[in-house]
């Protein structure tokens, strides 16, 4: 299976709109060792030709033009995209399902709560409800037309997300992670974006799969509050930091298999290219996607 990294920035990407802490100002200024990054999503295919997206990020429109094998057929509106699988109801995870409204090529598959949820609550979302399907956890959905590449959504640790605060209970359905199968190989990729902690299930999904993204939004609990003070920890907003002696990367690092982290915040470390936390990483094995990153699994 081939994946390409649509994006590899936290919501509000890098730089940031409304944020000047250290690695904004050098992101919007130039600085080639912090590249600017896009809000998260990943594109899979089969065979090269035929697509599907797992998350729909607002820089959804920007990143397709991007990538030449997503593009439509010239002369035509036909668009190589079979699939759009969410993980959550996240805003950087759901709105670009909006930008991509027109004629609805594709289908929209998430789990029943993140169907329900988006549609119940959110008037604009009814546009795209004729082309969503809901799936239970663990059901098997064919992602693409011959039926080589297998998702399954799992369980993960996490929380509701701000905008249905208040008004849908948290359930086991609400933050997931998705393992793609390609059935002709048995290879996995694991993509999980959003984990507040390494429950068993998320570790044996991570130890399974050749390949696994993993959230990699902050580097210590306390990040956010730096650039923006009273801001709550990393695992009140259902992220697990990465550092630290029960951190991610102690666990990632003696995990088999390729581990990359994604889904970086703007006040991560890492996306500092001289930082030594990105030499730490490295040296403990696990990557950092970047914008474009296409890899095989
Ligand atoms: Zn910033
Ligand atoms: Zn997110």
């Amino acid at each position: 299976m081939k994946v390409r990294v649509l994006g590899s920035s936290a919501g509000g990407g890098l730089p940031q709109w409304n944020c000047g802490c250290p690695q904004c100002v050098r992101a919007r200024a130039g600085d080639p060792m912090v590249p600017p990054r896009t809000q998260p999503s990943l594109a899979v295919s089969a065979d090269g030709l035929r697509w599907s997206l797992v998350n729909a990020s607002p820089d959804v429109r920007d990143q397709l033009a991007r990538a030449p094998a997503l593009h439509p057929r010239p002369g035509t509106r036909d668009v190589p995209i079979d699939t759009v699988l969410l993980t959550n109801a996240d805003l950087d995870h759901v709105l670009g399902l909006l930008v991509m409204r027109e004629s609805l090529p594709y289908r929209i598959v998430s789990t029943h709560w993140v169907r329900h949820a988006l549609l119940a609550h959110n008037a604009v979302f009814g546009l795209l409800a004729p082309a969503w399907g809901g799936v239970k956890l663990d059901e098997p959905v064919q992602l693409d037309r011959e039926g080589h590449l297998e998702a399954r959504l799992f369980p993960v640790p996490g929380k509701v997300p701000m905008h249905l605060e208040g008004l849908v209970p948290n359930h086991a359905e609400a933050t997931t992670g998705v393992r793609i199968t390609d059935l002709r190989t048995g290879h996995r990729l694991v993509y999980a974006p959003g984990v507040k902690s390494l429950d068993g299930g998320t570790r044996a999904e991570l130890e399974a799969a050749a390949v696994s993204f993993l959230d990699g939004t902050f580097w210590t609990e306390d990040e956010l509050a730096a650039a923006r003070p009273g801001a709550p920890g990393a695992r009140a907003m259902g992220h697990l930091p990465i550092s630290g002696a029960d951190g991610s990367l102690a666990r990632l690092a003696a995990l088999p298999g390729r581990r990359i982290y994604t889904h970086l915040n703007n006040t991560n470390p890492l996306l500092d290219a001289e930082a030594k936390e990105q030499a730490w990483v490295r040296a403990a094995g696990v990557e950092i996607a970047r914008d474009g990153l296409e890899l095989e699994v």
